[in-house]
């Protein structure tokens, strides 16, 4: 039918990633050298018992537990600086090569790579952005940036540290902020408020994970009092008409990640996924979509989109509309020369 090569068409398009983690988009036998590399004690001694490790073969309970199971792991090997550098170069080179991403923004956690404190975040933080500018240096058309994370299991002196960091690097590749992590006891977002509109006036982009778990009174705190840029998933809004209106009236896009909602088990079934995902779009909401990270949840870009078009979820011309939500969302300014 015409829909399949149109949206073969639209896979041979230039692509844009706004939402990957580094601790999930990293090849399994790139990072196996690494921890050899590193002389890491691994569980297993055989490269297929490993590869299982750090993907996620199946339907999980909650992102928590693929928390502890798998970024455990893939953050335990990515947690030098001799680690950083060849991950983001290669894992931004590889998407370009494989499904010509040219506009690639990843995001990690510093200080979820540091050993407890062993190691300087700026070493992992530099590590990471050299490995930034050798991808972009072999490849010229991608453009690419790297987004900090903070986390909800994290004090907020932890937090407010990376936060600095990400201020001392937004001239270097560092675009900008997010909060992500399973929902702890003691965590108020609310507390963070004055933090994320601090660094939208420092000119950072600022995006959220939440409105994916069934935190949708978070997701409206958030979007009413810091009127993000960006919301990393934020589909729960499609139960919440005045929430999604919001959305709308502030153009506040949210990262949807398909393959990855339904391997957290946040949707049980494509129906539900595709009830919520029309819900946002026939709303206005501004949708773009992305693998969450590729290598984890055994994905890349092109086949979420094939996804989306062989499940009727979107038509090939609003897939499209998506990939243009991306390049029109991303966290990066155009390069001058
Ligand atoms: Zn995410």
């Amino acid at each position: 039918m015409a829909n399949h090569t149109t949206i073969n068409e639209l896979q041979g398009m230039p692509l844009a990633e706004l939402h990957s983690h580094v601790g999930g988009a990293v090849d399994a036998a790139v990072l196996w050298t690494l921890a050899h590399d590193q002389g890491i004690k691994l569980p297993t001694k055989n490269y297929w018992e490993f590869e299982k490790m750090v993907t996620v073969k199946r339907r999980y309970r909650s992102f928590k537990e693929i928390d502890r199971a798998k970024y455990h792991w893939t953050e335990l090997i990515q947690s030098s600086p001799v680690a950083m550098e060849p991950a983001v170069h290669q894992t931004i080179g590889g998407a370009y090569r494989s499904h010509h991403i040219v506009l690639h923004e990843i995001r990690f956690n510093p200080m979820k790579r540091n050993r407890n404190g062993e190691r300087d975040l700026d070493y992992i933080i530099n590590a990471s952005i050299r490995g930034l500018e050798r991808a972009m240096l072999e490849y010229p058309e991608v453009r690419a940036g790297i987004i900090l994370m903070l986390d909800r299991e994290f004090t907020f002196h932890q937090n407010e540290i990376i936060y600095n960091k990400a201020l001392k690097y937004k001239h270097r590749g560092i675009i900008g902020i997010d909060i992500a992590g399973p929902q702890a006891k003691e965590f108020k977002m609310k507390n963070y408020v004055d933090l994320f509109c601090d660094a939208k006036k420092k000119g950072l982009g600022v995006t959220v994970h939440t409105g994916e778990e069934g935190q949708r009174k978070e997701m409206a705190m958030v979007v009413k009092e810091i009127i993000p840029d960006r919301i990393g998933h934020g589909i729960k809004a499609h139960q919440d008409k005045a929430l999604m209106r919001l959305l709308v009236e502030q153009g506040t896009v949210l990262e949807i990640c398909p393959t990855s909602n339904l391997k957290v088990g946040v949707f049980k079934t494509v129906a539900e996924l595709k009830k919520a995902y029309r819900t946002l779009f026939a709303a206005g909401v501004k949708l773009t979509i992305n693998t969450d990270g590729p290598e984890m949840y055994e994905t890349n870009l092109a086949k979420e989109l094939e996804f989306l078009a062989n499940n009727n979820v979107f038509t090939v011309d609003e897939i499209k509309k998506c990939t243009d939500n991306a390049f029109a969302a991303t966290f990066i300014k155009e390069r001058s020369s």
